[in-house]
């Protein structure tokens, strides 16, 4: 609490007593705190990469150069955290239109078979290079919806890749679509994962929130994944939710209302 006190005085006898005013800051106060969080991890995700960078280029400087084998090797990674630092900044950027609320969305007709077909296109390589199988179920009384197909395509790339990475050689991923019974668009991406403890499914969705930093980091990730992800779902008027049993696997819902062509919700 904060608290003013403001003297009520009369003419003749001065001051004769005082009006305390208790202000709630508790929500404030919280707000503030996630907003120092936000920077402290921010910096923190950048000063990583960027060490790593200074000292790889000081090895190169030192002597690394003359010996290409090596240098070779430090420039690659030298590449690879840059890399990673552009899709950082790629995803902050992208949150950062959401929060100002600039993030316009522009829907279509969209064939949610194709679209699922697609990304799964798009992962091909992955799957195989892991082994995994990929199996796509589409109601066949589902057709098209009425959506911004760039953001659902980020949002199913995000939790296809999440699956992908969480998922251990020879898993299998299943893609689901269909209305349910309240009539919403409702798609599902099951894995057969390491899955998610407990303890940690309540915050997942918190911008860089990792259940395990150091593999999410070397699989790539940036722990904004899924903080995008919900952006997007939200700013559709929808909702994502992630159910998972560790050491079977998880399953991403993302529930997105059957909104009529002509009307633009952003
Ligand atoms: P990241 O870039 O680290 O993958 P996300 O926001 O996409 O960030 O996901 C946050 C965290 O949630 C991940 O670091 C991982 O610990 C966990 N996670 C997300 N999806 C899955 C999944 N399908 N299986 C297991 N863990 C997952």
């Amino acid at each position: 609490f904060r608290v003013t006190l403001t003297p009520i005085r009369r003419r003749d006898k001065g001051v004769v007593g005082a009006i305390a005013v208790l202000h709630d800051v508790t929500e404030s106060e919280k707000l503030e705190q996630s907003r120092r969080e936000f920077v402290a991890n921010v910096s923190h995700e950048l000063r990583t990469p960027l060490t790593t960078i200074k000292s790889y280029a000081e090895a190169l400087d030192d002597g690394a150069l003359s010996e290409p084998p090596l240098a070779e090797r430090f420039v690659g990674v030298i590449r690879s955290e840059t890399e990673r630092m552009i899709r950082l900044v790629t995803d902050l950027l992208h949150l950062s239109r959401f929060d100002s609320r600039q993030s316009q969305l522009r829907r279509q007709m969209t064939d949610v078979s194709e679209m699922i077909e697609d990304v799964v296109d798009r992962f091909s390589l992955q799957l195989r290079q892991k082994a995994i199988t990929a199996k796509v179920q589409v109601d066949p009384g589902l057709q098209k919806a009425w959506l911004d197909r760039d953001g659902i395509d980020q949002v199913l790339d995000n939790v296809v890749s999440n699956a992908i990475k969480y998922t251990l050689d020879g898993g299998s991923i299943d893609l689901s679509a269909k209305w349910d019974e309240s009539g919403q668009l409702s798609i599902a991406v099951k894995d057969t994962g390491i899955g998610i403890p407990r303890k940690d499914l309540d915050r997942i969705f918190e911008r860089f929130y990792r259940v395990d930093k150091a593999r999410s980091r070397s699989m790539g990730g940036t722990g904004l994944g899924l903080s995008i992800a919900r952006e997007i779902v939200r700013a559709h008027g929808g909702h994502i939710a992630l159910d998972s049993e560790p050491g079977h696997g998880t399953i991403v819902t993302i529930t997105l209302p059957a909104t009529q062509e002509g009307s633009e919700l952003a």
